[in-house]
């Protein structure tokens, strides 16, 4: 089978393997996990941050640093379909007690005169606003990145309105791999980031949250109150540091990957447009097929290709790791055969 469901299906890496196999550990939950530490330590450097803090999934990293920025009541600025809002369960307001203010972006983005106009005033019938959430790529959005220009503008107009920001960049280093812009400068200003380890990246498990050393402080009491404290976790941080060192460049090889697969399946007619093709997403619009996305998925496992279903008429194509050139020239023999069929 050819997995296009999601990056997260990418296994470790043999290096990965070895390093895990190897690693000095140490009790985290302590303080005293040496490679946990060299983990965190790496990846605040990478942000441009203070310090970070590794947890076992990229929902903890947001929900910690939602509830540890916020008190209850609180509002929390999101983009309509952002990750932390629509695919944490909820989180935000059953842990963090806290309610989201949704903001219908531009392909993910906030610009700040929408921020501007989401704030609340200080008026007594009104929750604070405490809190603006970015997503960078953002994933409903199919990847999309947000340049430079962008985060800073936004993050500088949260600033002024005197807002905290939190980055969600499970996916900020396709980003970065994307603009050539390092993640430390797309998300400079903003009080707190996570990425994932755990996805593009291949670490078998983890997410690391970075920010001042103060808030890590914060988010560290946080992630013990969420359960998330870890014990030999330096087995999966040495994993997590080689996905930082070893990973990082060659995603670019899958966005050149979901690239080439954009760009088929628009020739063969298929309701793709390869200029919202970003990163390592192809989205399709499986409307004018006149089938649906959970037919178009069943019909595809049958041939050897899995692929997601984001919506009832929308699929999802994630390239990474563990899908080959042939493996996208494959894909696109199979849509091939169903080419005929693209219009109901
Ligand atoms: C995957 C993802 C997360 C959550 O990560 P998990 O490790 O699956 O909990 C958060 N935000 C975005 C944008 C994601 O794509």
């Amino acid at each position: 089978m050819i997995d296009l469901r999601s990056d997260t299906v990418t296994r470790p890496t043999a290096a990965m393997r070895q390093a895990m196999a190897e690693a000095e550990v140490g009790d985290d939950v302590y303080g005293e996990d040496p490679t946990v530490a060299r983990l965190e330590e790496l990846s605040a450097e990478r942000m441009g941050m203070e310090a970070g803090l590794l947890l076992p999934s990229g929902t903890m990293a947001n929900q910690v640093a939602i509830y540890t920025h916020t008190r209850r009541g609180d509002e929390v600025i999101v983009e309509a379909e952002a990750h932390c809002y629509y695919y944490e369960v909820g989180a935000m307001a059953a842990l963090a007690g806290v309610q989201a203010r949704t903001v219908a972006g531009d392909r993910g983005y906030v610009a700040p005169q929408q921020l501007a106009a989401a704030v609340r005033p200080d008026q007594l019938q009104f929750p604070r606003t405490r809190l603006l959430c970015i997503e960078n790529t953002h994933n409903r959005a199919g990847g999309a990145v947000i340049g430079l220009e962008r985060m800073q503008a936004t993050i500088g107009a949260a600033r002024r309105l005197g807002i905290r920001v939190h980055v969600d960049g499970a996916r900020i280093f396709h980003a970065q791999v994307a603009t050539g812009t390092p993640a430390a400068e797309l998300v400079r200003g903003a009080d707190s980031a996570m990425f994932c380890l755990s996805k593009g990246l291949c670490a078998p498990v983890g997410s690391v949250l970075v920010g001042s050393k103060e808030f890590i402080a914060e988010a560290r009491k946080t992630r013990k109150l969420f359960g998330g404290g870890m014990r030999q976790a330096g087995i999966l941080a040495a994993a997590g540091i080689v996905a930082l060192t070893e990973m990082v460049d060659r995603l670019g090889e899958d966005h050149q990957r979901a690239r080439r697969l954009a760009v088929a399946l628009a020739e063969m007619g298929f309701a793709v447009d390869p200029r919202t093709c970003e990163t390592n997403m192809v989205v399709m619009d499986t409307e004018p097929t006149g089938v649906d996305g959970a037919t178009w998925v069943s019909r595809l496992a049958a041939a050897g290709v899995q692929v997601g279903a984001t919506g009832p008429w929308r699929l999802r194509l994630v390239t990474h790791r563990d899908v080959s050139g042939p493996d996208i020239e494959e894909t696109i023999r199979v849509f091939a055969r169903f080419a005929d069929r693209k219009s109901a």
